[in-house]
């Protein structure tokens, strides 16, 4: 029997492992499973090109629990190792590389390295009082060994005699671990972390992994079910995804994985089925912030890529070259995607436009060269007819009419089709096509591209009457006289506390509501800013609303009103016009809704008997 130590400069390092990987430690079994894969594939290698001679037999790994003994062992069948094997690969390499570590994160607080770093087999000595290695190499006149170490930095290193090729990592679960003595907690960790590892493991006689998912295979292989099948085995209770991108890269990074597009209604929707890192098939976070562009990490799928720094902090990752590279691939690629099914089935694509827009426009907003791309597939959807729109499909359809004075292309839209009925289809009478900006995200949307859409202007169908909607026009001629009007006027401005109203006559088309209100954009935008707890909220959610009543001159119902002899009832007739505006835009609530609904029954003919209370 050989006995030493391990050539280390620390005394004891294993006190500090264990105290730098604390939050961790369920690595330390996807650390030596991949060992055994990687011996595994070695082996492989080798047959391939003669090296190591004979049959292979059945290529499996097996991780074995024993109560009784308090021990976990990993078996594998690849490449073994040799007595000077073992000396040089655990007692010289590996503890280099512990030392490294240490070297590297000395004095950094803890929080800061927790993540993912290359620790490797030492990692064992986390969860073990005692490690034992039993191997036998693949070169047939080598004698097997037993290796073993306690968490000092002596070992021990002899022959012993171990039938068949291959290598049994065997754990001494120290009394702090206890929990990997539990079947169930074993399991969990080896679904997480080698789900799909390439060789097949085999845990209480069933196997873990798939060794061959999708992402793996060449795009050709596959048919849109297996694309399917693979997201099932990944969110087992989800929808069908809209679409998915396969992404296959080998240079100047290695980067492949396959990135769903799910279904997604309410941009609010929280996210709990995320993209998954892996590193050869290895599971290695769901933390794949800077690796995927902000707006795409409601994608899922997995992407899985060797040249993504495992072993560093965060901070170090955003600098990291290839993670801005593969960044930018991910981008590119989905906005190839998105371009390709808009020029090839277009009307698949406006199909999916409510579940897509959203990355879409969260995309535009983020990323300057996903919103150069985007231009081209972005939709506006008419909310009349359903029909879609490019920005330069709106264009050249509305140009004619919307244009205003400073040669700016007014984009008409609303955000609630029900409530803003009214407005629309004074909109429409004009000959304007308003479209739908329905969601959360558009009211920020709009703002921002406002600001990259040079000659583009976005009008809230309701911020003035039709014919100003466009540009601010000279009033037009009014059937009524000076008087007429200005005792219209007159009638009209009846002020309430919480609105700042200011009222104009003006001879609109016969065929125009009595009096219209309207709230300009841009109080109306800060306001709604303000709602969403956005800057200077409190200044703007205190202010009253500002309102203009517009009063159509030319409505024939004027004429009727200003006759009136009955001085009360021309009031209340007046009045409810002007609540009727008001309630177009939401504004007429509380008493003054109750007081409008009494007036109305009584202007019907109804009694005082007939009041009707709303509030209580
Ligand atoms: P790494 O895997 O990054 O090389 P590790 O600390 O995990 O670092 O392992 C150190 C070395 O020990 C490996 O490179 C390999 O040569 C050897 N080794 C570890 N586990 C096995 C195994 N199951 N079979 C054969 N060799 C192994
Ligand atoms: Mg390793």
């Amino acid at each position: 029997m050989q006995k030493g130590n391990i050539r280390v400069q620390t005394e004891n390092i294993f006190p500090i492992i264990k105290k730098f990987l604390y939050s961790e430690h369920d690595i330390f079994l996807r650390e030596l499973v991949s060992n055994a894969v990687d011996a595994t594939q070695k082996l492989k290698t080798l047959s391939s090109i003669g090296e190591a001679k004979g049959e292979l037999g059945e290529l499996r790994i097996d991780v074995k629990l024993n109560a009784g003994d308090k021990t976990l062992t990993i078996s594998d069948k690849g490449v073994g190792m040799t007595a000077e094997e073992v000396d040089k690969y655990l007692n010289q390499v590996a503890f280099s590389g512990a030392e490294e570590f240490l070297e590297k994160y000395k004095g950094q607080n803890e929080s800061t390295i927790i993540g993912h770093f290359g620790l490797g087999f030492y990692s064992s000595f986390m969860v073990s009082d005692k490690v034992e290695v039993i191997t036998k190499s693949y070169q047939q006149d080598k004698p097997s060994v037993k290796w073993e170490c306690d968490g000092s930095p002596a070992f021990t290193l002899e022959e012993t005699d171990k039938p068949d090729r291959g290598t049994d990592i065997v754990l001494h679960i120290n009394e702090e671990s206890k929990e990997f003595l539990e079947a169930g907690k074993i399991r969990q960790i080896l679904e997480k972390f080698c789900r799909f590892l390439p060789i097949p493991i085999f845990f209480e006689d069933k196997q873990i992994n798939n060794t061959t998912p999708a992402w793996t295979k060449k795009p050709s292989d596959l048919t849109t079910e297996d694309y399917q099948n693979f997201y099932k085995e990944l969110y087992p209770f989800n929808e069908t995804p809209l679409f998915w991108i396969h992404l296959n890269v080998d240079y100047p990074f290695n980067l492949t994985g396959i990135l769903y597009f799910p279904k997604i209604k309410q941009s609010y929707e929280i996210q709990k089925d995320k993209i998954q890192l892996y590193s050869n098939q290895v599971f290695v976070t769901e933390e794949v912030k800077d690796i995927v562009p902000e707006f795409l990490m409601l994608l899922q799928g997995v992407i899985d890529s060797p040249d993504i720094p495992l072993n560093v902090s965060r901070s170090y990752l955003q600098g990291d070259p290839n993670v801005r590279k593969i960044n930018n691939h991910i981008t590119k690629k989905v906005a190839d995607k998105l371009e390709e099914i808009f020029n090839k089935d277009r009307k698949a694509f406006e199909e999916k436009w409510e579940h897509v827009g959203l990355f879409v426009k969260y995309g535009m907003m983020t990323d300057d060269k996903f919103f150069e791309r985007a231009n081209s597939f972005h939709l506006f959807e008419d909310v009349e007819d359903g029909k879609f729109y490019t920005l330069e499909e709106y264009r050249t359809t509305t140009e004619a009419l919307q244009k205003n004075k400073e040669g700016k292309l007014v984009i008409l839209y609303t955000t609630n089709p029900v409530q803003q009925d009214a407005y629309i289809q004074q909109a429409k009478a004009k000959g304007y096509k308003v479209v739908k900006m329905e969601t959360l995200v558009d009211a920020a949307f709009i703002s921002q591209v406002e600001t990259k859409w040079e000659n583009v202007h976005f009008t809230r169908v309701d911020a003035d009457i039709a014919d100003n909607l466009v540009d601010k026009q000279e009033a037009g001629e009014t059937v009524l006289n000076k008087e007429e009007a200005d005792a219209l006027k007159d009638l009209f401005n009846v002020q309430r506390p919480e609105i700042n109203m200011s009222v104009e006559v003006k001879g609109l088309g016969a065929e125009a509501p009595p009096v219209v209100a309207t709230r300009p954009e841009f109080m109306r935008r800060m306001k709604d800013m303000a709602l969403a707890g956005g800057p200077m909220a409190g200044f703007y959610t205190n202010m009253p609303d500002e309102v203009t009543l517009t009063v159509n001159g030319n409505h024939p119902v004027f004429q009727t009103i200003l006759q009136e002899a009955d001085e009360i009832k021309k009031e209340k007739a007046i009045h409810n016009l002007a609540d009727l505006a008001l309630l177009s835009q939401g504004l007429l609530k509380g008493n003054n809704l109750t007081d409008f609904i009494n007036r109305s029954v009584e202007l019907m003919g109804g009694t005082q008997k007939s009041k009707i209370i709303l509030e209580s």
